[in-house]
């Protein structure tokens, strides 16, 4: 004890804005002299350093505002949350339905399609024992189609090794295929009550707000730092309502780009409200600008029948149909070059019918944009067997057509072509 000093040591905070006078000791104490000189520095730092007075605190100095965080979102999540079907189950199956329909889509877009799927395939028996076309038609329009075929693949899995019961901890939830850390931790949580945080986009933009972790969230390093910190916030009594409720946060609160910061429960804690920095956290490098591509797609038709073809690996929208298609680098494709493919497919043009006029279509995919033009081509005679094997092409009417898993960009077009 220094003289005149009224409690240990250890007991005084190194604190000079909760420290009183009384606690610091005499005036010419090293502990004074220590504190001053923070301060001093701390001060001078906030008028004419400012770029280094916002660099994020170490997480070790945060940690206190720990039990505070979530405690904050706890208390708000009951209040706010949307009433959404997968939030009143514990089963896995219909969980992981969800997450998996859920990733890079939005709810709106998602729900109907989850409701499609638990009315169609109530069970995993089910969804294993459907045919993969079926799946993917089920799936058409939600785009990022190996999910649909993962998911059918997983369920078959699920059914041949687990006799048809999910693994119920987040590390046998990892040897699924198709399910990384976010979609384990969230079946493992949600279904089964196991203490492991979810990272998600919005779960990533809270915690880099509320924390000011400056770290790039597009590149991989940073996942580790995130996740210790998140799993150093779930609290082992709710860890599922713990996760929904950051989750839901981070999607209705604290958006990407007008978080409501007015009304926000954890605005006094918030490094990025308290610094101005609420639009530029998260810090995210922007993704390569996408190429273009140009499909030319020649709809050869023979009365009713329509030919299309399954597409095969290595490409966009495996497994799915459409018509006999062209790739060029330009836009055009010359007629002359047209009637060429037909021919080479084993087609002869029609001369009986009218011109239909040619139909173009945008598609924008996350990393390509395909502009698509469709050449209507009325044919003379069906296609030879031999020119089927050798294109691949198959016929369907227009009925049988409308069920097969297509891309969106296809169905659209059919959709327009019978108007
Ligand atoms: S204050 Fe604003 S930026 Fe911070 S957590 Fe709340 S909504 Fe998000």
């Amino acid at each position: 004890m220094y003289a005149g000093q009224k409690v240990p040591i250890q007991n005084v905070s190194p604190c000079p804005v909760s420290c009183s006078l009384e606690n610091w000791g005499h005036k010419g104490s090293p502990l004074f002299w220590f504190c001053n000189t923070f301060y001093t520095i701390r001060l001078a730092s906030h008028f004419f350093f400012k770029p280094l007075y916002i660099k994020p605190l170490p997480l070790s100095v945060l940690a206190p505002a720990h039990p505070y965080f979530a405690q904050a979102l706890l208390e708000w999540y009951p209040r706010h949350r949307r009433d959404l079907p997968w939030r009143h189950t514990r089963d896995p199956y219909a969980i992981w339905l969800s997450e998996v329909i859920l990733q890079q889509t939005r709810v709106k877009q998602g729900l109907p399609y989850y409701l499609d799927f638990v009315t169609t395939y109530p069970t995993v028996h089910d969804l294993a024992a459907a045919a993969e076309d079926e799946v993917l038609r089920h799936w058409q329009g939600l785009g990022y189609y190996s999910r649909a075929r993962n998911m059918h693949h997983t369920a078959q899995q699920v059914v041949r090794e687990y006799d048809g019961l999910f693994p119920n901890t987040y590390h046998d939830l990892l040897k699924l295929r198709g399910v990384g850390q976010y979609t384990a931790a969230a079946i493992a949580s949600f279904a089964f009550g196991e203490k492991v945080a979810v990272l998600d986009g919005n779960v990533y933009r809270v915690l880099s707000r509320v924390f000011g972790i400056t770290s790039d969230i597009a590149a991989p390093a940073p996942r580790k730092e995130f996740q210790a910190l998140a799993d150093t916030l779930i609290p082992a009594a709710a860890p599922d309502e713990f996760n929904q409720a950051i989750m839901e946060f981070g999607a209705i609160q604290c958006t990407p780009l007008k978080p409501d910061c007015l009304f926000c429960p954890l605005q006094s804690q918030c490094y990025a409200f308290q610094h101005g920095m609420v639009q530029e956290l998260p810090v995210k490098s922007k993704a390569k600008a996408g190429r273009t591509r140009y499909f030319h797609y020649l709809v050869l038709r023979y009365g009713d029948t329509l030919y299309l073809k399954k597409r095969g690996p290595k490409d966009i929208w495996q497994g799915l149909y459409d018509f006999a298609l062209t790739e060029t680098d330009a836009a055009e494709l010359p007629a002359a070059e047209l009637v060429d493919i037909v021919a080479a497919l084993g087609g002869q043009l029609t001369t009986n019918r009218a011109e239909e006029p040619v139909v173009s279509l945008r598609h924008v995919l996350s990393h390509q944009k395909v502009e698509a033009r469709f050449y209507p081509v009325w044919l003379e005679h069906p296609l030879s067997s031999q020119a089927l094997a050798a294109s691949g092409l198959a016929p369907f009417t227009l009925e049988q057509a409308h069920k097969l898993p297509k891309p969106i960009l296809i169905a659209n077009y059919i959709d327009k072509s019978q108007k």
